[in-house]
């Protein structure tokens, strides 16, 4: 038999022990998505090709096959799109709500099934970073999102019609902010807590020494007046009264 491509609903040949013949199963005409275990073959076609010999498959490259198969076939070895779009697609990974969600990452090319399921992931790591995360942008085909003012934190995204998901196109991971977050977490209330046995050791402890102490183990500079209403509160706490009267 003459090796080619399997006419539109034709049955597989029975094929018999001597003839050494085989079919070819391929699948074309799509694009590979995702990375990994996640990785699939998507929105293709498949075609098989019938009486192969090895000897011919040695033979021939699949550029060949396409020639012997049929136009959808060229299409698939030739894709009719650039290899720079073809590129996108390759490196195009989705997020897994599933497992992504819960401490979500982002990055330029990752796909979101759509815009709630990005808004999902943009709200939990505002909570899970607890930075000032606002959408500048918000609607089905665009989100655009930017953290505190003068920090460069950003995210774009933008419907892929390609995809038909919304992808990252710009993403800043940066963060300057978060100083600005510890600074507020650690309360005048926390540091006095925290310090009351230096301040019952030594009670002359100036806000100068004590901010010292603070940068050195914490990393970070409370303002003077945070210093001097915590040095109050541990005063207090260990004096009582007296230190108010
Ligand atoms: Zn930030």
């Amino acid at each position: 038999m003459v090796p080619g491509l399997r006419s539109e609903g034709a049955r597989s040949p029975v094929y018999n022990s001597e003839d050494e013949e085989f079919s070819i199963e391929m699948h074309h005409g799509g694009f590979f998505m995702g990375n990994g275990v996640n990785r699939a073959y998507v929105d293709g076609r498949v075609s098989w090709f019938d009486h192969y010999h090895q000897d011919i498959v040695d033979a021939i490259d699949l550029d060949d096959v396409a020639i012997i198969g049929s136009d959808p076939l060229r299409t698939a070895v030739k894709p009719n799109i650039s290899e720079e779009e073809e590129e996108i697609k390759f490196s195009f990974k989705s997020f897994r709500a599933d497992v992504d969600m819960e401490t979500p990452e982002f990055k330029v090319s990752m796909m979101f099934a759509d815009a709630v399921e990005l808004r999902k992931a943009i709200d939990q790591y505002t909570i899970k970073n607890r930075v000032a995360i606002k959408k500048t942008r918000n609607t089905k085909i665009r989100i655009e999102a930017k953290c505190a003012e003068g920090c460069p934190w950003m995210l774009s995204a933008s419907m892929d019609n390609r995809v038909k998901c919304l992808v990252v196109r710009e993403y800043i991971e940066k963060h300057t902010c978060s100083k600005q977050w510890e600074i507020k977490a650690v309360t005048a209330k926390y540091l006095a807590k925290r310090y009351i046995e230096e301040f019952r050791d030594n009670d002359k402890m100036t806000l100068m020494s004590f901010a010292k102490k603070i940068q050195k183990e914490l990393h970070l500079t409370p303002s003077r007046h945070k210093l001097s209403r915590a040095r109050r509160m541990a005063m207090r706490a260990i004096y009582g009264d007296e230190i108010s009267q």
